[in-house]
């Protein structure tokens, strides 16, 4: 693959930065891949040209053509999805990992299309609730509309998904009429660039509908203003900052936050050895460290048993641990790939290090040779002791490892969840529906998403990890107290709620139910 020039994408032109040029190197060979320059780009006028040329085209259709218009994207751009698939390589995706982050992508922007394109109205509003009568006689009335904002949708995104990260953001910002500025995690944005250009020229979208930004996002935030939105996705300690930012704060803009999260698988007491539902689970914690080498935001960290059996999943964890076939994601046998580069591991081996402080290693060798490239060994430990107060519970190692936790008591299981300060999903195993409902119950208000799985889910379950349309991606707490996806939920963001008054009948005018 030639080293490609990255260029940012800013009030209708392709363009360099005016930074010392910068390197991005593949996972595996270190070879560079690509190149760019970071900064020198007016940022304000940028984000001006999206919200006076994009947003106003976007505005002049009806929601219900601005879902034809995502879904003749999404089918635009199944053709470039071998090149995407190529792309993801570089960053050390699998083939099975680029699946899910290339189709995963145009999954999502399909679904928001045919959402769209079916349930949305031929109106410029959405109905939010009926007329709310006022007055004693009937005479006065109010209903809640949503319309679009003025604004535009900064997206800010993670390195580990660059294709579907930007797409399952895009897709509902395009629905609602709102025009977006995407910025790919420097590390991975190679895959993004591609995927814009792609978008670009396709010619679909109207001009100014989208933006990239390549490189630094430093003076990003300087330049907003009140109808804008900002949709983050990364580091929970980013995530602050972007929250506390002073313009931020002061243009009171709104701001979704997908964070890091030390989400947790628990097995229920009544799975003994060979069950089906304990194979489940272990099939889980296969597939949540092997899948992009572990660096996905919903993996499994925190493995929950029973302290009964603690001995025999150790045992049965080591072989599905002693299984995964560490190598390049070129090479089809391989099961985990590198992670994304050396900074990457070196803050995984930081992490591993204040793990083992109350840990053991039960599979895997934390100093066995690998192959040259930014590997991790795939790691399960044991806590000794310590529960809900165990640094594991706060302590995120973005790759292939799982700590396996041992639990009491459904209490003490669903306390331990809890101790993760808010996750994006946790999963339960079990048949025992007394015990599936004591700590489903007890730990919703920790989590985005509890998937149970018994005996009945068995066959068609999504996984624990899959981020699916229909539902909220997203959690409170720690996982950055943000909402996305969830079917048309995903569109509140760049929607105005204004609650209009007036009597009954001009309001039927002005919004009929009918409408939308
Ligand atoms: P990160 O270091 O927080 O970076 C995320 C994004 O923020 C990047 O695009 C980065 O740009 C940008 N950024 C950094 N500082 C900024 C600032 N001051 N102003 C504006 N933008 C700024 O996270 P990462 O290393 O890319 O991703 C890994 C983390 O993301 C993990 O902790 C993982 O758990 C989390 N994650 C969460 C989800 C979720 O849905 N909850 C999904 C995926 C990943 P540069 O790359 O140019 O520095």
């Amino acid at each position: 693959m030639s080293v490609r020039e990255l260029r940012s994408f800013l009030s209708g032109e392709w363009r360099s930065g005016a930074g010392p040029e910068q390197i991005l190197r593949d996972a595996t060979s270190g070879g560079p891949v690509a190149c760019f320059r970071s900064g020198g780009h007016d940022i304000g006028a940028a984000l001006a040209w999206g919200r006076t040329r994009g947003g106003p085209a976007l505005r002049r259709l009806t929601f219900r053509a601005r879902g034809e218009l995502v879904a003749s994207l999404a089918t635009a751009l199944r053709d470039v999805r071998p090149e995407l698939l190529e792309i993801a390589r570089t960053y050390g995706a699998t083939a099975a990992d680029a699946r899910r982050d290339v189709d995963g992508g145009l999954f999502t922007l399909a679904y928001y299309g045919r959402l769209g394109a079916k349930a949305l109205p031929e109106a410029g509003f959405l109905l939010d609730g009926a007329v709310e009568p006022l007055s004693r006689k009937g005479g006065f009335a109010g209903r809640h509309i949503l319309v679009p904002r003025h604004g535009i949708a900064v997206q800010i995104n993670a390195y580990n998904f660059p294709c579907w990260g930007p797409l399952e953001k895009l897709g509902p910002a395009l629905l609602a009429g709102v025009p977006s500025l995407v910025k790919p995690a420097t590390r991975a944005a190679l895959l993004t660039c591609h995927l814009v250009e792609a978008i670009v020229e396709s010619g679909i979208l109207p001009n100014g509908s989208i933006s990239l930004l390549v490189g630094s996002g430093a003076d990003l935030l300087d330049h907003l203003e009140s109808q804008d939105a900002v949709l983050f996705t990364g580091s929970a300690e980013t995530g602050r900052a972007i929250r506390s930012h002073p313009r931020v704060v002061a243009e009171a803009v709104r701001v979704n936050v997908e964070a890091d999260s030390l989400n947790a698988s628990v097995l229920g007491p009544d799975a003994a050895p060979g069950t089906p539902v304990r194979a489940a689970f272990l099939r889980e914690i296969r597939s949540e460290m092997s899948a992009k080498a572990g660096q996905k935001c919903t993996a499994i960290r925190r493995a929950l048993v029973p302290e009964s059996e603690v001995d025999s999943i150790a045992a049965e964890v080591r072989g599905v641990v002693e299984e995964l076939r560490v190598g390049a994601p070129s090479d089809p046998e391989t099961d985990v790939g590198p992670l994304v580069d050396p900074d990457a591991v070196r803050a995984a081996r930081d992490g591993l290090t204040e793990l083992l402080a109350e840990a053991d290693v039960i599979a895997g060798d934390p100093d066995a040779p690998l192959p040259a490239g930014a590997f991790f060994p795939p790691l399960a430990l044991r806590l000794r002791d310590g529960g809900a107060a165990a640094r594991v519970n706060s302590v995120e190692v973005f790759g292939p490892l799982v700590t396996l936790m041992p639990y009491r008591s459904a209490d003490e299981a669903a306390a331990i969840c809890a101790a993760g300060g808010g996750s994006l999903v946790t999963s339960v195993f079990s048949n025992d529906a007394a015990f599936l409902a004591e700590v489903t119950t007890a730990i919703a208000p920790w989590n985005g998403r509890v998937m149970t799985v018994s005996g009945r889910a068995l066959a068609e379950h999504s996984g624990h990890g899959v981020a699916v349309p229909q539902l909220l991606h997203g959690g409170p707490g720690r996982a950055g107290g943000g909402e996305e996806l969830g079917g048309l939920r995903a569109l509140h963001p760049f929607l105005n709620r204004c609650a209009v008054q007036g009597d009954p009948e001009t309001l039927r005018e002005l919004f009929p139910d009918g409408a939308a």
